[in-house]
C-alpha cells in the first residue's frame, strides 16, 4: 500500500485527486481503497472496515447498492454518453421537483463546485449586481469567489483561502461569521445595494457540524429579500441525505410525517417546527437558489442547480446566462440518480437516522467515560464531534469556535478507530456519514472500536 502511495505521489499531487483524502491532518498513509459494499469498503490490502465517509455524502442507501449498480449497468449497456438530451434526465429533474418544492426547474452539472459557480453567475446575471456574501467556515466547492475562509479542507490545511484567486475576485466576496445577523445586518446597511446574493450551506457540516440556530436561515431569507438580493441554499451535502427534501424540508415541510431536525444543542432549541422562521405566523421560507450534489448522483459525478423557474430560465439557451457541459446530464449518472432517489423512501431515512443517533450517542458515551472534554452536534442525521472544555460548555457556532477545538485529540482517535476496523473521515472538520445499509453488525463494530478511541483521545 505504501508503494501505491508513492507511485501515486510520482504522478498525482500530494498522490489524491482530492486533498483530504491524503490524511494531512491525521496522519500516516491514507487507505486506497479496492472495492466497496453496504456498509464497508476494502482497501487494496484485502482489509475491509465499516465505512462512515461513505464517499463524503453520496452513499445514503449504502456502497455499491444492487438496485443503483443495476440501473447504472443498463444504462452503460445502452450507451456511455451522448450528448443530447435523454428521458431520465427528465425523469430525474422531475424526481428532483417533487421532492424539493424551491426547486421549479432544475439544470444538472456534474460536481457541486459547478453547481455552486453556476448559482453565482446565475445570482449575478439576474440581479446586475457583484457581490456574493458567504459565511466564514461554510465550504461551496473550489469556486475562486467561494474559496474565501472556505471550512471542508480548507480548513483541514488551515489555508485562509488559495493562491491564484485574483485580488479582483476576493473583492467580490464578504465573508461574514455564521449564526450572526448581526453582522449581516451591518453588511447589508452598508452594501445592500451592491450584493447579488447571500450563499450559505443549509445546515453547515464543512467546519464540522455547526447547525444554524432556528430562525437563522429564515432570517436570511427576509434579509436578502429585503434588499433584492437573492438566497442560494446550498445542499449540495444535505441534499437528500438529511431528508427527502433536504434541510429546506426539515425545516420547511410540516406533514404527518414530519421528522426531526435534531439540532441538538441548540442555543434556544425547542425547535419550533410549525414556525420555522420564528415569527410567529406560522410560515415556512422559500430559498431563491438551491443547490445539490452528492447523494442526487447515487455516487455518480452529478449535481444540479434549481430554483425559482423565473431565474432558472436566464440559463441558455432560454436566457443571457451562459452555462453548459459535455457531460451535463450523462446517462450513467442520471440513472444512477434516479435509481437513488426512487429507493430512498421513509424507511431509509427513518434507519439512517436511527445508526446515526445510535453512533452519535455511543460517540458522546465514550468520550465522557475516557474523560475526554467534547460535544457531539448534530444536525439531522449528520454529526461531529467537537473537542474540548469551550466546546463541551458553549456549543460550536460558528468558524472561529470550530478552530478553536482541541483539534489534537482527533487524529488518535481516528487511528484507533481505524486499527479497530472503522473508517472516520480523516478530518476533524468532517461530519459523520451514516446510510442504510449500515446494519447491527456494522454498528455493533462501530460501538465496539469507540471506548479504546476514546481514552487515545485522552492522552
Ligand atoms: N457545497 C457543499 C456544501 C459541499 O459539501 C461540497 C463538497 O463537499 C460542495 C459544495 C462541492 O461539491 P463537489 O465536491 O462535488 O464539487
Amino acid at each position: 500500500m505504501d508503494d501505491l502511495f508513492a507511485r501515486a505521489r510520482a504522478v498525482i499531487p500530494g498522490g489524491v485527486n482530492s486533498p483530504v483524502r491524503a490524511y494531512g491532518s491525521v496522519g500516516g498513509d491514507p487507505r486506497f481503497i479496492a472495492s466497496a459494499a453496504g456498509p464497508h469498503v476494502t482497501d487494496t490490502a484485502g482489509r475491509q472496515y465499516v465505512d462512515l465517509v461513505m464517499s463524503w455524502g453520496p452513499g445514503l442507501l449504502g456502497h455499491a447498492h444492487p438496485e443503483v449498480v443495476e440501473a447504472v449497468t443498463a444504462a452503460a449497456r445502452r450507451g456511455l454518453s451522448f450528448g443530447a438530451p435523454t428521458e431520465t434526465e427528465v425523469e430525474l429533474a422531475e424526481a428532483i421537483r417533487d421532492r424539493v418544492r424551491p426547486a421549479e426547474k432544475v439544470r444538472m452539472v456534474s460536481t457541486g463546485t459547478e453547481a455552486t459557480m453556476t448559482a453565482v453567475r446565475l445570482a449575478r446575471g439576474a440581479t446586475g449586481r457583484d457581490l456574493i456574501v458567504k459565511f466564514a467556515g461554510c465550504y461551496h466547492g473550489h469556486v475562486d469567489a467561494l474559496l474565501a475562509e472556505a471550512g471542508s479542507g480548507v480548513a483541514t490545511l488551515s489555508l485562509p483561502g488559495s493562491a491564484g484567486v485574483t485580488a479582483a475576485s476576493a473583492a467580490e466576496t464578504v465573508v461574514v461569521p455564521y449564526n450572526d445577523v448581526e453582522a449581516l445586518e451591518e453588511v447589508f446597511a452598508e452594501r445592500g445595494e451592491q450584493i447579488a446574493a447571500v450563499i450559505t450551506e443549509a445546515a453547515p457540516a464543512n467546519m464540522g457540524v455547526v447547525p444554524p440556530e432556528p430562525g437563522f436561515n429564515a432570517t436570511l431569507r427576509r434579509l436578502t429579500a429585503d434588499h433584492g438580493a437573492l438566497l442560494i441554499l446550498d445542499e449540495v451535502l444535505t441534499g437528500f441525505r438529511v431528508g427527502p427534501a433536504g434541510w429546506w424540508g426539515l425545516e420547511n415541510e410540516h406533514d404527518g410525517d414530519e421528522r426531526e431536525r435534531g439540532t441538538s444543542g441548540a442555543r434556544g432549541a425547542g425547535d419550533n417546527k410549525h414556525d420555522s422562521d420564528g415569527d410567529g405566523d406560522g410560515e415556512g421560507w422559500v430559498p431563491d437558489l438551491v443547490t445539490f450534489g452528492k447523494v442526487v448522483g447515487g455516487g455518480m459525478p452529478l449535481a444540479a442547480v434549481g430554483g425559482r423557474a423565473d431565474l432558472m430560465d436566464l440559463l441558455a439557451p432560454s436566457g443571457p446566462v451562459y452555462q453548459a457541459g459535455t457531460l451535463s446530464g450523462n446517462p450513467l449518472a442520471t440513472a444512477a440518480g434516479l435509481a437513488t432517489l426512487r429507493l430512498a423512501d421513509a424507511a431509509v431515512y427513518a434507519r439512517v437516522d436511527e445508526v446515526a443517533g445510535a453512533v452519535a450517542d455511543a460517540s458522546a458515551e465514550a468520550l465522557t467515560a475516557a474523560g475526554v472534554p467534547h460535544r457531539v452536534q448534530r444536525a439531522g442525521n449528520l454529526f461531529s464531534v467537537m473537542f474540548g472544555e469551550a466546546a463541551a460548555k458553549d456549543g460550536v457556532w460558528d468558524y472561529t469556535d470550530a478552530q478553536a477545538q482541541e483539534t489534537f485529540r482527533y487524529p488518535p482517535f481516528f487511528h484507533a478507530m481505524l486499527e479497530a476496523g472503522v473508517a472516520l473521515p480523516p478530518s476533524v472538520f468532517e461530519a459523520w456519514f451514516l446510510s442504510a445499509a449500515h446494519d447491527e453488525a456494522a454498528v455493533e463494530a462501530i460501538l465496539a472500536a469507540l471506548p479504546a478511541a476514546a481514552r487515545a483521545a485522552a492522552e
